[in-house]
């Protein structure tokens, strides 16, 4: 597997200039080019699915099937749908105006911003990578692209690929850790999107201030999940498992907690025992279908997680440090100050904490920050409601959980502390672009404007 090396701080700084220069040279703007690297991309993922897979096992464990799902499939199916799309995206849109600027031609047309900059985390690290890019090429936005050095097979094997299939003069990739993302923060961009934690989202937002330059931060929070007690346990115990368990819970909308009321906890805690055997039935660590830790930091914290809790482990709680096994673990009775509340878990542990009513759940939701995904899990439209209404969020989704990533017509993005912004489908074509207003006035126009020139007269004032 390719080794990840670091770019030098002056090749950062090289690197950008160089797609400063292809920016301002026009080397992007038309749309058939355009359109040949969406394509290229697109080749790339088809002839090299299987070096992508091996990385990303090698670097999370992840098994190649759910490779396959959840990131894979996405990036191609969007480079498809930017590729059959962009010309009606990147078309100038005519706009109908009063008397006289209707005679003027005028046009909203989106260009692109500048130089594009997208930041990316490692828990989906093609994903939260590629899905921004496509969206930067389409626009005609040259891009700069930093993936984290956390996943670090993943970063070298993308790296190599996409500088082995993409025209240098449109994407490139720069590689490190603080320094080297210090230094690219430090450069001038038409756009930034970020995705990874909100301390670092705010380092990304207070550098982009120095140039004025717009962010979307895509973060994290505490999603939680509302189960009612009219809930259809057989199919939302294995929605709510599998939601969780996929990545080995690292998943920035993964159900971070579960709220309901005491009853529904035993209820639910039967039912995901049972589905546990079903998904599982070899066991958890002998299991192909379920990952591991990113790193022995991040295992460090997991397990510590497990120690601290007061809850009542009820399935799973064991780990392994050789492979960075943590099963995937249920908590019940957590309390609201437990260490399992505190952060987003980031983790395969769901822990369940019970309130008396839907309307408390309402009001524990409300007296945290915004959580970037909500779950609801009722077969009543006026529960759904009730939660919907009382809360926000930047998705919503009733009975069902992880689904929103991929459906692109809608926007992915956070509200408050989960970020600003959102993107995916024709919405990362806007964030790279802006709106152009256009007038393409004529010379034969000028008897609608002589009363507009000096020396102004009453006789003017009138029409
Ligand atoms: P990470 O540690 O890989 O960081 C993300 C990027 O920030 C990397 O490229 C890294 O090099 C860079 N970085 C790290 N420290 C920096 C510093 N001090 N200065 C400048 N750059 C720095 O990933 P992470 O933040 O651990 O990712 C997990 C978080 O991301 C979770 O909170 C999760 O919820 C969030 N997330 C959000 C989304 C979303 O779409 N909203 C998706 C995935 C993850």
């Amino acid at each position: 597997m390719t080794k990840l090396e670091y770019t030098s701080i002056p090749d950062i700084v090289k690197i950008h200039d160089e797609l400063e220069k292809s920016f301002r040279e026009g080397y992007t703007v038309d749309i058939k080019k355009r359109v040949e690297t969406l394509k290229n991309l697109a080749y790339m993922f088809e002839e090299n699915s299987d070096m992508i897979q091996e990385a990303l096992e090698a670097d999370l464990g992840k098994r190649r099937q759910e490779a396959y799902m959840t990131e894979i499939f996405n990036c191609i199916n969007s480079c498809i749908g930017a590729v059959h799309n962009v010309h009606k995206w990147a078309a100038p849109q005519s706009v109908s105006a009063k008397f006289p600027t209707n005679m003027l031609g005028p046009q909203v047309r989106r260009e692109s911003k500048g130089v594009a900059c997208v930041i990316s985390p490692w828990n989906y690290p093609l994903l939260l990578t590629i899905e921004p890019v496509i969206g930067a090429i389409a626009s005609g936005s040259p891009v700069m692209i930093k993936t984290s050095e956390l996943s670090e097979n993943f970063s070298a094997t993308l790296t190599y690929l996409l500088h082995k299939y993409l025209d240098p003069k449109v994407v490139r990739v720069v590689n490190g850790a603080v320094p080297e993302t210090t230094a690219l923060l430090k450069q001038r961009f038409g756009h930034i999107l970020y995705t990874g934690n909100g301390t670092v989202g705010r380092i990304v937002q207070h550098a982009a201030a120095e140039h004025l330059t717009p962010t979307t931060l895509e973060l994290g929070g505490k999603s939680p999940a509302v189960v009612a007690d009219d809930a259809n346990l057989d199919v939302i115990t294995q929605r709510l498992l599998w939601a969780k368990a996929t990545n080995a819970g690292q998943t920035c909308v993964a159900p971070d907690y579960v709220l309901c009321t005491p009853d529904m906890q035993e209820r639910l805690v039967e039912g995901f025992k049972r589905v546990y055997k079903q998904f599982y039935p070899e066991g958890i660590r002998n299991s192909k279908s379920f990952g591991r830790i990113i790193n022995d930091r991040h295992f460090g914290r997991v397990t510590g997680l497990l120690k601290d809790t007061k809850g009542d482990i009820v399935i799973g709680g064991d780990s392994d440090a050789s492979d960075r096994f943590v099963a995937l673990s249920i908590v019940k009775n957590v309390k609201a100050d437990d260490a399992l509340m505190k952060d987003e878990l980031f983790a395969p542990i769901l822990p369940i904490v019970t309130v008396p009513s839907m309307d408390a759940a309402v009001n524990f939701i409300r007296s945290r920050d915004h959580p970037l995904a909500l779950y609801v899990y009722t077969q009543s439209d006026q529960v759904r409601e009730k939660i919907f209404q009382g809360t926000l969020s930047g998705s919503a989704v009733q009975n069902d959980a992880l689904i929103q990533v991929g459906t692109e017509e809608l926007p992915f993005g956070g509200v408050g502390g989960a970020g600003h912004g959102s993107y995916h489908g024709k919405r990362t074509f806007d964030v790279f672009t802006y709106e152009r207003a256009i007038l393409r006035s004529k010379t034969w126009l000028e008897f609608l404007y002589t009363k507009r020139y000096p020396p102004y007269s009453e006789k003017k004032l009138k029409y």
